[in-house]
């Protein structure tokens, strides 16, 4: 062989292995896509125990304890109020390891208390949870009482994001307002009303806990528990009414 066919070959080799190496990458990034994907309509690999019950599949990446039954037949209470007919079964998945918020809820942040999936699967993820105290792990951003929602409140929350979903139809869910969708799910999840006296004093001191620009729903939940007492959550949905005069007018406020 001669220096100048060597010299021809060299390069032939190299484009040869730069392809093989663009065609790896290729092929592991577009496994990662469907690998990803896959998990998001299937995430049970991930979970490795299980508590089923008919209406209700608990999932956990740590052992679930016996007092599971107790925390879902709580949540069972909170949703019988709700005017929506029941969606489920429901699978709702307990994420102990953090990084499954980041991948399953599609977001930087992972100091969220749950999420549902509406749009696809109508998987639920939970943040990490101590279930025998039917309690959350909240993150240490979060400042205000957890007295009014234990586990069972998330739950019930995203089941009832997913009654409504099923009940409006995608497209209307996604043009519904959040003041509307968060405050009923609030609504359903407490389990009970919130204190007019308590709430509307918070509201005239503008406390924080009533802005939920800080990650708590009271300012909806008022809003549409007023509003419930004239019209149906359909109603509401169908032609959404100003949240803000309801609550004007709980105040005694003058508006034009
Ligand atoms: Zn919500």
């Amino acid at each position: 062989m001669s220096v100048r066919e060597q010299g021809r070959r060299f390069p032939t080799r190299a484009k040869r292995g730069f392809r093989l190496l663009a065609l790896f990458c290729s092929a592991t990034i577009l496994a990662a896509i469907v690998t990803a994907a896959a998990l998001t309509v299937w995430p049970d690999p991930l979970f490795a125990y299980s508590f089923r019950t008919p209406d209700i599949n608990l999932h956990s990446d740590r052992p679930i304890p016996p007092e599971a039954m107790e925390v879902l037949m709580d949540v069972r209470r909170r949703l019988e109020r709700s005017e929506l007919p029941p969606s489920g079964p429901h699978d709702v998945y307990i994420c102990n390891d953090t990084w499954k918020l980041n991948m399953f809820g599609r977001n930087a942040s992972n100091r969220f208390g749950g999420i549902s999936d509406v749009y696809l699967a109508g998987n639920i993820f939970i943040r990490p949870s101590d279930i025998g105290r039917n309690a959350i792990f909240p993150p240490a951003s979060w400042r205000f009482s957890l007295a009014d929602r234990p586990l069972s409140y998330f739950i019930a929350h995203e089941i009832t994001h997913l009654d409504e979903v099923a009940a409006l139809g995608r497209l209307a869910y996604w043009r519904t307002p959040a003041w509307l969708l968060e405050g009923y799910a609030d609504h359903i999840g407490k389990g009970s009303n919130v204190d007019r006296v308590i709430a509307a004093d918070a509201l005239r001191r503008e406390a924080p806990q009533m802005d939920p620009r800080n990650g708590v729903y009271n300012r909806y939940q008022l809003a549409v528990e007023l509003l419930l007492e004239r019209s149906s959550f359909m109603e509401l949905a169908a032609a959404p009414p100003d949240p803000e005069k309801a609550l004007h007018r709980l105040l005694g406020v003058a508006y034009n």
